[in-house]
């Protein structure tokens, strides 16, 4: 089963990217989503959490106040630590589910926004890095979340530099310039993996 792993800094447009593969019918698995879902009541993660953090960590449906979780995590390392250690080894095998049971496409396209912090790298045959400037993520990510641009800069010096993932890609998309530009890169990329998918 062939598959390609999609990564790229926050509000690189990963997910604009991975829209126009499913566009072209290509099967999406998307890491965030597992995530999401892995802490929804009922699912492991989410009595992991609900233990470790106490009752305070749930909000008045009973659910994982995720923007509470996220600022913790956000300001304390070891939170941070005990949730990756805790989370990452299930999102790993999810997303292995689901590519597994996505078999009789050419091939899959997932969506690994952390790929290099996460070492998912086992998990994908190749990887596709989305860049653009800094600048026009800090730009993106404040327009989309209407955040204060002082927080998305701060998101953004936690993560890897843009040219760290690129170093380390099999295939780059470029979105620097405006999104339209993006569809006809993505069927150069869709009629690439299609062959080495048949190799
Ligand atoms: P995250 O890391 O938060 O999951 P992402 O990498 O999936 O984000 P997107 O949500 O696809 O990024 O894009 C971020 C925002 O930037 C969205 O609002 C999207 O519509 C916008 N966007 C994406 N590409 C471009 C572009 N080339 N020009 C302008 N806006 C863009």
């Amino acid at each position: 089963m062939f598959s390609v792993g999609l990564t790229g800094g926050i509000a690189s447009g990963k997910t604009t990217i991975s829209d126009l593969f499913a566009k072209l019918q290509v099967p999406v698995v998307d890491t965030d989503i597992i995530s999401r879902k892995l802490l929804e009541p009922g699912e492991l993660a989410y009595d992991q959490v609900r233990g470790h953090f106490g009752a305070s960590i749930l909000n008045a449906e009973g659910k994982i106040d995720r923007a509470r979780l996220r600022e913790i995590v956000f300001t304390n390392q070891s939170e941070k630590s005990w949730l990756e250690t805790m989370l990452h080894p299930l999102i790993y095998q999810r997303s292995h589910d689901a590519i597994v049971a996505n078999a009789d496409a050419d091939y899959v396209l997932v969506v690994i926004p952390l790929l290099f912090e996460t070492n998912f790298q086992a998990l994908v045959d190749r990887i596709l890095v989305v860049d653009c400037l800094p600048a026009q993520q800090i730009e993106r990510l404040v327009r989309r979340d209407h955040i204060d641009e002082s927080l998305a800069l701060k998101m953004l010096s936690q993560q890897l530099q843009n040219s760290e993932r690129i170093a380390r890609a099999h295939d780059i998309i470029d979105n620097r310039s405006a999104e339209a530009d993006l569809e006809s890169q993505v069927e150069i990329l869709h009629n690439r993996y299609l062959e080495l998918s048949r190799v």
